[in-house]
């Protein structure tokens, strides 16, 4: 038995026309270890074995089916051995559904002036005890297993960018060969997926050579790595388009690090399944909340009497139980309910695009388009109230 599998429910397809892009969506249902992930998927990222501020209740309340856990994070700190000898990941944060781990590579290459790259791995120093340590593929598969995770990311080399040409020729054959690596250093293939990552810059050819190379390999799962880096949107989407009808199609996809919500309409109108990324608790700890009306900075004096719920068309607690002006009050306080509250909303949000997402791609190629203007509607702030104006302390 596999660790993982992709079972396709629907597909809605259709060509770009008339400015509407194409449509090569997917409708599945992903089987993990812990559990059933119902496809497209967003995984609220769990950095240090906690989704800032939510309890595990909390974000199943939201509607999280999986989450994302950090392999640098939890290795440093408090260590897989601790982990695995308490039970595990799942029992260590009391999460009982799908977790899947990055590999780490991409904090390790983060450190930049505290790391020597090298054919065999990594070698960095912990900003956290400052002692040297390596991350090689053995390493990280190593930790991922031992956390007991659903999924492990292979390790994968991470480059500037921009990078030229061959510079992401070179560093794209060196995750193939850390990629084989990883296959070889695994010992618990029957419970913890293994996923692989197709890198190849912003080159459509190199992309394409990469996608058919990994497909070859029959992996578990497929991500499409080194996006999201800081090039222009649209290079972004055209490269996973690119990526994707190059993958088995009866494996899952999984972009890594996207996105705003009209982000995750557009992946999944490339043909991926699966998102994770900080915005919408990391915005919700600065008082950003997304709703169906635009974006409102909570803060905002606007809101100082405002007695209305933060979306008008949402169910979560905070919806349900508080108004603007309860929520203003406790951020303006520096309360710490206040970050707890805005995430639980913007994960919920999340949460809940993504079934209408689902639906969407059952009812066909127009209603995926219907909500995508509607996501780039709610980029908007609210009322079109001035994001950047200094909000009254
Ligand atoms: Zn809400």
């Amino acid at each position: 038995m596999r660790a993982a599998r992709h079972q396709l429910l629907a597909t809605a397809r259709r060509d770009a026309q008339g400015g509407a892009p194409a449509v090569a969506a997917r409708r599945g249902r992903l089987h993990l270890t812990h559990g059933v992930v119902e496809t497209p998927a967003f995984m609220p990222v769990g950095t240090a074995g906690t989704v800032k501020a939510l309890s595990p209740v909390d974000l199943k309340d939201a509607g999280a089916q999986m989450v994302l856990a950090n392999t640098y994070h939890l290795w440093v700190r408090p260590g897989h051995r601790i982990i695995e000898s308490l039970g595990g990941l799942h029992r260590f944060m009391d999460w009982d559904g799908p977790i899947l781990t990055d590999s780490g590579g991409y904090q390790v290459f983060s450190l930049k002036d505290m790391r020597k790259v090298s054919e065999e791995g990594v070698k960095f120093r912990s900003p956290l005890d400052g002692e040297w340590r390596m991350l090689t593929p053995e390493v990280a598969v190593e930790i991922q297993e031992a956390l007991g995770v659903d999924v492990a990311m292979a390790f994968d080399e991470c480059i500037e960018w921009p990078a030229d040409r061959d510079r992401v020729a070179r560093s794209t054959e060196r995750t193939t060969r850390w990629l084989k690596r990883c296959l070889e250093a695994r010992k618990h293939a029957d419970r913890t997926a293994l996923f692989g990552i197709v890198q190849g810059g912003f080159h459509e050819d190199l992309r394409i050579a990469h996608a058919q190379e990994l497909a070859a390999m029959d992996l578990d799962g497929y991500a499409i790595g080194g996006l999201s880096v800081g090039e222009p949107r649209e290079e972004l989407f055209a490269t996973a388009a690119w990526t994707t009808p190059h993958l088995p199609v009866d494996k899952v996809r999984y972009l890594m690090g996207v996105g705003y919500p009209h982000d995750l309409v557009d992946g999944v109108l490339a043909g991926v399944d699966l998102f994770d990324c900080v915005i919408p608790t990391r915005s919700a700890r600065f008082g950003s909340a997304f709703t169906s009306a635009g974006r409102v900075t909570i803060k905002h004096a606007r809101y100082r009497d405002d007695p209305r719920p933060l979306d008008e068309s949402c169910a979560c607690y905070t919806c349900a139980r508080f108004s603007r002006a309860y929520l203003r009050h406790l951020f303006t306080s520096n309360e710490i309910l206040a970050p707890r509250l805005l995430t639980l909303h913007n994960v919920t949000f999340y949460q809940r695009l993504m079934a209408r997402i689902r639906d969407a791609v059952v009812e066909g190629p127009d209603a995926l388009l219907q909500l995508r203007s509607e996501a780039v509607e709610w980029m908007r702030p609210l009322g079109g109230e001035d994001a950047s104006a200094d909000p009254e302390p």
